[in-house]
C-alpha cells in the first residue's frame, strides 16, 4: 500500500519551508508521495485576510509542480464549511486505500500546530487515521503533544525561519521575499497583487 504524506496549510502562501519539511519527511520516511492540502475557511484563523483558496490553491500548484513526490488535493477547498483534519485524513483514506488495505498516511506538522492537536475537532479519531509526523520551525518548541505512544515521530528538519505571515508582512511593506518563496509563487504573487491590498 502507498505510503503517503499529508502536509495540511493555509498556504497564505507556500514557502520554502514547508516545501523542505515535506521533502525532508519524504526522505526519512521513504513516502511515495506527499499531499498538499490547502485548507477550505480556516478555522482557526479569521476568515478576513486570507487570500482566496483559488489563489491559495493555484499557488501550492506552482510551488510544487516540478517535484515528481508531490502532489495537491482539493479535498478541504471543495468541502463546504470549516477544514478539520480528521475530514481530511478520511477523504485522502478513500482516495489512497485499495480494496482490502488501507494506506499509511503520515500527516506532517510543524512544531507550533503539533502543540495545538489537542484543540483539534476530533482529535482521538485523528490518530487512528494516520501516523502524525512532527518537525522543528525555528521558534516553536518541539515537544510530545501527549497522543498515545507510538503516534507521534518528532523529527528535526533543516531549520528555515520563514511564516507566511511574515511573508505577506514583507510584500505589504515593500520588502523582498524572493528564495523565500519559489519563483513562480512570487510571479503570481505579483500577478494578482496579493498582500497590497488593503483588504487582504
Ligand atoms: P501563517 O504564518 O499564515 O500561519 P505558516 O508559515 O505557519 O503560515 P501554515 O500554512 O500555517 O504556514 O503551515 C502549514 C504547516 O507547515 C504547519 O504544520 C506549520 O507548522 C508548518 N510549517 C510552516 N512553516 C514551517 C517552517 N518554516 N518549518 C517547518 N514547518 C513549517
Ligand atoms: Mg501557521
Amino acid at each position: 500500500m502507498p505510503r503517503v504524506g499529508v502536509m495540511g496549510g493555509t498556504f497564505d502562501p507556500i514557502h520554502h519551508g514547508h516545501l523542505v519539511a515535506a521533502s525532508e519527511v519524504a526522505h526519512r520516511f521513504e513516502l511515495d508521495v506527499v499531499v498538499f492540502v490547502p485548507t477550505g475557511q480556516p478555522w482557526q484563523k479569521s476568515a478576513d485576510g486570507v487570500s482566496s483558496a483559488e489563489d491559495r490553491y493555484v499557488m501550492t500548484v506552482l510551488a510544487t509542480a516540478s517535484d515528481p513526490r508531490f502532489k495537491v488535493s482539493r479535498v478541504d477547498i471543495d468541502r463546504s464549511g470549516p477544514t478539520y483534519t480528521v475530514d481530511t485524513l478520511r477523504d485522502l483514506h478513500r482516495i489512497f486505500d485499495g480494496e482490502d488495505a488501507s494506506a499509511d498516511l503520515f500527516f506532517i506538522t510543524g512544531a507550533d500546530a503539533l502543540a495545538n492537536i489537542a484543540t483539534w475537532h476530533d482529535s482521538g479519531d485523528v490518530i487512528s487515521l494516520a501516523h502524525f509526523i512532527g518537525v522543528t520551525r525555528p521558534g516553536h518548541v518541539l515537544t510530545d503533544p501527549g497522543l498515545p505512544q507510538g503516534s507521534v515521530t518528532l523529527i528535526e528538519v533543516p531549520a528555515l525561519a520563514i511564516s507566511s505571515t511574515d511573508c505577506r508582512s514583507r510584500v505589504r511593506a515593500g520588502e523582498p521575499i524572493r528564495y523565500m518563496v519559489p519563483d513562480s509563487v512570487l510571479e503570481y504573487i505579483e500577478k494578482q497583487a496579493l498582500y497590497t491590498r488593503t483588504s487582504s
